[in-house]
């Protein structure tokens, strides 16, 4: 969810060839030949975001509009307006939704659209050995529902952690390290797995997805972040849907 504003974090210099690169703390420089054998062998993880990558829609908006009047939007507005980090605008925004937890399920089971291939990337990456983690900004509740309706509940994901309670329910963000954030959530996760020495591959559609993205030793873009990737520079490979991102990464 959450696709304004791009969230403000350290830029690093770029990679877009992950053969000849390696990384020390986030930071990448060329490197020696023989770390050059060390990427390639670099195991593959995929950092995917989840609405309006894997959905059609932004499923917290969709939440948000049946549930919780028009006022949410003046919150929407100071986001975008940068007045607002994505944790503020959630605790104000799902602060005004009183509907339960299967209320809100039974709301979305027929309006969720999913871009077309993702099941058939989820067993690509399993038949590859990549491994496939969906990072959202939106809430846990909602994604674990609809992978659970794909058959695929045991896909890694990370996102907004939601407690329901009598009187409403409470929207957190807690970051790879394990600390609540009220921003860069998804570049917790991106700054954890370069560490631990994976070749990220980012998959994402939005303006919260572009810091995390530059991140990373591949993009796949779509949307805001394909038109922020154009604007600025930076390499990266259009898609429509899952299947164009199989058919690329076939060949690696
Ligand atoms: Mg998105």
């Amino acid at each position: 969810m959450l696709d304004s504003p791009v969230e403000s974090a350290p830029f690093h210099p770029r990679v877009r060839s992950y053969v000849i690169l390696s990384h020390s703390d986030t930071v990448y420089q060329p490197t020696h030949p023989d770390a050059i054998i060390e990427s390639v062998m670099a195991k593959t993880l995929i950092q995917c975001d989840f609405d309006d990558t894997v959905t059609y829609k932004d499923i917290s908006f969709l939440l948000l509009d049946a549930f919780a009047g028009v006022e949410w939007r003046e919150h929407l507005e100071k986001y975008q307006e940068g007045k607002l980090t994505v944790g503020e605008f959630n605790r104000l925004s799902f602060s005004m939704v009183k509907a339960g937890r299967q209320e809100m399920l039974d709301y979305i089971r027929d309006r969720v659209r999913l871009r077309p291939g993702f099941q058939e990337f989820a067993q690509f990456c399993r038949e590859k050995g990549f491994r496939l983690v969906i990072v959202s900004n939106g809430l846990d509740f909602y994604i674990e529902e609809i992978l659970k309706g794909l058959g695929l509940k045991d896909i890694e994901h990370h996102a907004a952690e939601t407690q329901f309670n009598p009187g409403g329910f409470k929207v957190r963000y807690v970051g790879a390290d394990g600390t609540v954030l009220d921003r860069d959530f998804k570049l917790s996760w991106v700054k954890k797995f370069l560490n631990e020495g994976y070749r990220v591959v980012y998959i994402g559609d939005g303006n919260s997805d572009f810091v995390p993205a530059q991140q990373c030793h591949f993009i796949f873009a779509t949307a805001s972040l394909l038109r922020h990737c154009q604007r600025d520079g930076i390499a990266c490979t259009p898609f429509a849907d899952f299947n164009d991102i199989i058919k690329e990464m076939e060949l690696w």
